[in-house]
């Protein structure tokens, strides 16, 4: 988060505002493109049709920041139509107002104690959160809907990684993440789904429907009225407190087990795929598995410790961890269940994480299912 002083305020808004309208105008020539005779527009090309626009006096105004973050823009726009195109990703969204703002430096940005230099803003204090090794990449400089500014600085370090440790049995860790209880891990530690989350986002509904009832239909948002304004105003930071504390709560989880544990297991969830469910999705993307994986991933790698994902198809819920029968009838509401062949009665979450365990360091019993 940084602190800035008008004339940089204005300048940084202008630049967000230029961004975007260079962002979405690359899209339509892009897209245009596209549905005329399926021709690509390159990115270099969109470089050079942006510097003729620019020559124009109809948008005379982008010359008013600095080039790099237009060029930036449109080598992003690039990359989502690359992703697109590879199957990687969602066809681009023209950027609105009301979302995250954000431009990028490639070059140029420097640093000194808690000021930060942004070509043509000049410096400003910032606060700075971590240390910044190595040499300065990529800048993003960012907006949230609530108005809070963020510099976040890409270094290229030749740091080397640590070297991983071994992965034993007494110092690996399988955990099962699931909608009801957050996760259960296999040396029977449990993380409940955060109260407060819920208290949170009961409140957020509540708002976006008064936000809802305040929206006149056919109206520009620039021209809604002020009690819209506001009270999108209030939403935003009741989103922004929600991920807040989502996210607090996902950096203490993982935080603790990666240093607790050498190795960590998971289940490679296709959490896409359980998304189109409607019922699940909602509960799905509170707890955040995807980000919960992704803290794990890079606090393992950090430390050098291992990150391993045992298959989707493996049977995780429905064998008995101590004999490995496979119980066919278990039901998503059974939360626990008594195995026929060796008669343990197992806890549906605590019995899958112990398989995910010896999935994961191929310790499993032998699977087998004999009827009666
Ligand atoms: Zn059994």
């Amino acid at each position: 988060m940084f602190f800035i002083l008008m004339e940089q305020k204005t300048l940084l808004n202008k630049t967000f505002g230029c961004v975007r309208f260079a962002y979405n105008w690359g899209l339509n020539e892009k897209t245009k493109a596209y549905q005329t005779d399926k021709s690509k527009v390159s990115c270099f090309e969109l470089i050079n049709r942006i510097t003729l626009l620019k020559k124009q006096e109809e948008f005379v105004w982008l010359n008013e920041i600095h080039s790099q973050p237009l060029q930036m823009a449109m080598r992003n726009l690039d990359n989502a139509f690359t992703n697109f195109f590879n199957k990687r990703g969602e066809f681009p969204n023209f950027k609105k107002k009301s979302n995250n703002q954000s431009f990028q430096y490639p070059q140029g940005v420097k640093l000194k104690d808690n000021q930060v230099f942004l070509p043509k803003i000049g410096w400003t204090h910032f606060y700075n959160s971590r240390e910044c090794f190595g040499e300065i990449k990529t800048v993003t400089v960012s907006k949230t809907p609530t108005n809070k500014y963020f510099v976040s600085i890409l270094c290229e370090t030749t740091i080397e990684k640590p070297t991983k440790k071994p992965i034993e049995d007494k110092t690996s860790l399988g955990i099962d993440v699931g909608i009801k209880t957050f996760a259960v891990c296999s040396d029977g530690q449990v993380f409940e789904n955060q109260k407060y989350l819920s208290k949170s986002l009961k409140n957020l509904k509540k708002e976006q429907r008064t936000l809802a009832r305040r929206y006149k239909k056919g109206v520009k948002i620039v021209e809604q009225s002020k009690g819209y304004h506001k009270q999108r105003m209030v939403v935003a930071k009741l989103h922004e407190k929600v991920s807040n504390q989502r996210n607090d709560f996902l950096h203490k989880v993982s935080t603790k087990l990666v240093n607790q544990y050498d190795s960590i297991i998971l289940e490679d969830l296709n959490v896409k795929s359980m998304m189109k469910n409607d019922k699940l999705s909602k509960a799905i993307s509170d707890v955040s598995w995807t980000k919960f994986n992704a803290f794990l991933q890079y606090k393992c790698e950090w430390q050098g410790k291992n990150y391993i994902q045992i298959g989707r198809f493996v049977p995780s819920s429905k064998m008995c961890n101590h004999c490995g029968h496979i119980n066919k009838e278990l039901k998503l509401k059974d939360r626990e269940w008594t195995c026929q062949e060796c008669q343990r009665t197992n806890d549906r979450d605590f019995n899958a994480s112990l398989n995910i365990k010896s999935f994961g360091l191929g310790t499993q019993p032998k699977i087998h299912n004999v009827s009666h």
